[in-house]
């Protein structure tokens, strides 16, 4: 029998198991899809926030400025991309001002640091390309930005260099109480059986968790956010995430830079019902453009290069729900990881372990615990000199894949057979960069496809984009006579 069984892989769950991983005990995390970091964590605006936002009091609030001060060491022994950004919320009439100054106390009352308020000209002076008719702006220096699903996957490796296990395309279809542990069903086929289960399931946390509770206290209600990305090229057009001030739908439309240079327009902010629904809309993206420009001016829409949505996991409990079941006190709800769960995902799982896990029971710590992921530097970062070597000890160096993010065939490769691999389309993408440039995957997706079906001996009609059988061949068209 396993002590614990995870289920879940996004940035949640897969910190979880490496907070767990610093103990003797056994872990299987357990993720639905074909990849970890396939929802929430694959489709967010990928800030650190400072905590300026949560209502004081809520556990919201304490994980969210816990988790902001636990990234620092987090970059450093998971080698994750991590830029001390900072932000401004900008307040642009006189209502919006006095609400500034409520969350600037706000702010303070949650214990960010090194928050202040600004007037227009200071803001202007730091900010180039800020907005005119900004009247008041909140500084946020602790705020930061990072590369969301690479926290998952780095997390999830480090995990396993410490002892847990991990099984993709194994969804939980039935989760049973017996006595003192519970029996997981994986697919309506495998059984296995687990002293604790931590539900960590983003939008199907509540269908999960009514296995085991007849009157759950919140139900998922999930809230779809739509975005637009713009190229590199525009890096340095802000230094700041620029925020709105918030209202009753959310932290409203933002301009994010990213760890790699891109920029993010969104989120936009739309109850739905169904759970996998991730369509983008031609007026919400509209509402994107018309609502990112009272943050900045002469914004470059002619560099926008993708769209995409996610799904947040808004529960109708307003908070997290991270609580043992009342019946069953061995299966953990963490639920309703809406924004910020990004940010607050190390204090989760360092709240999860420590706080409810490690209350009642001593865990056994284990003393040869390694917290450092070993991570080879890109080959397009590398010095020349660098370049040389890597390329007479792998000559694949030689042959670039992606022409606009400079991946070799050799950094596919090691993708291929990473520890956390993901031999699709997405997967690569997600691990090494290629296909995220100008062209989106036009000139190099045809070239993974063939590298994933030699690595794998498998006919490239079997290799998929993203998901189970979604291959981007098909049949052959011409055949040669
Ligand atoms: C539009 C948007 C913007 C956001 N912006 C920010 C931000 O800037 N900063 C921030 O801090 N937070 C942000 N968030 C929130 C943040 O992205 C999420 O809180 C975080 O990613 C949640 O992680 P998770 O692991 O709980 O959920 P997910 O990443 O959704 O992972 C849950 C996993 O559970 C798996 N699963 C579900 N059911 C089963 C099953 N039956 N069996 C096995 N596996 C199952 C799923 O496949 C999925 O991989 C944003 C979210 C969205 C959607």
């Amino acid at each position: 029998m396993l002590d614990y069984v995870i289920i879940g892989g996004g940035v949640v769950g897969t910190l979880i198991a490496r907070e767990l991983s610093k103990y003797e005990v056994s872990i299987l995390l357990l993720e639905k899809e074909n990849d970890i970091g396939n929802h929430a964590t694959l489709a967010n605006s990928a800030i650190i926030h400072s905590g300026h936002d949560p209502k004081p009091g809520s556990l919201k609030a304490q994980l969210c400025v816990r988790g902001n001060t636990m990234y620092e060491t987090l970059a450093k022994e998971l080698k994750i991309p991590l830029i001390f950004s900072g932000a401004f919320v900008v307040a642009r009439d006189q209502e919006e001002v006095d609400t500034l100054d409520l969350l600037y106390q706000r702010a303070l009352h949650n214990g960010v640091k090194e928050v202040a308020l600004l007037d227009a000209d200071e803001a202007q002076n730091r900010e180039g390309n800020l907005a005119d008719g900004v009247l008041k702006v909140l500084d946020l220096p602790t705020t930061k930005v990072t590369y969301p699903w690479e926290v998952a996957i780095a997390a999830l490796e480090n995990a396993l260099l410490n002892g847990a296990q991990f099984k993709t395309n194994a969804k939980v279809t039935k989760i049973s109480p017996v006595n003192d542990h519970f029996i997981v069903e994986i697919n309506q086929q495998e059984e296995i059986e687990a002293r604790y289960v931590i539900n960590a399931a983003g939008v199907y946390a509540d269908e999960l968790a009514s296995f085991v509770e007849d009157d759950l206290p919140y139900r998922i209600t999930p809230r779809r956010g739509e975005y637009f990305v713009l190229d590199k090229k525009v890096k340095g057009f802000v230094e700041r995430v620029l925020y709105p001030v918030p209202s009753d739908k959310g932290k409203g439309v933002l301009v994010v830079p990213q760890v790699h240079g891109n920029i993010l327009l969104g989120p936009t902010s739309e109850f739905q019902d169904a759970k996998e629904n991730r369509d983008n809309h031609s007026d919400h993206l509209n509402w994107i453009r018309r609502d990112s420009e009272k943050l900045a001016k002469n914004i470059p829409f002619d560099q926008i290069i993708r769209t995409f949505s996610g799904l947040r996991a808004t529960s109708t409990y307003h908070d997290f729900y991270i609580q043992p079941a009342k019946k069953h006190p061995q299966f953990i709800h963490v639920a309703g990881i809406d924004s910020p769960g990004l940010t607050a995902a190390p204090a989760i799982a360092e709240y999860v372990v420590k706080t409810l896990l490690n209350r009642d029971q001593r865990l056994p710590k284990k003393t040869d615990f390694n917290p450092n992921r070993v991570k080879k530097k890109p080959f397009y970062e590398s010095h020349f000199e660098e370049k040389l070597q890597l390329f007479k000890e792998d000559h694949r160096h030689g042959h670039i894949v992606c022409k606009c993010e400079r991946v070799t065939e050799a950094e596919v490769v090691a993708a291929i057979h990473s520890p956390v691999a993901s031999p699709t389309i997405k997967g690569i993408k997600k691990r090494v960069r290629a296909g995220s440039g100008l062209c989106q995957g036009g000139y190099c997706e045809n070239t993974i496809v063939k590298i994933i079906a030699r690595e794998l001996n498998i006919p490239i009609s079997e290799v998929d984009y993203y998901e189970k059988e979604t291959p981007i061949l098909w049949k052959e068209t011409k055949v040669k006579r």
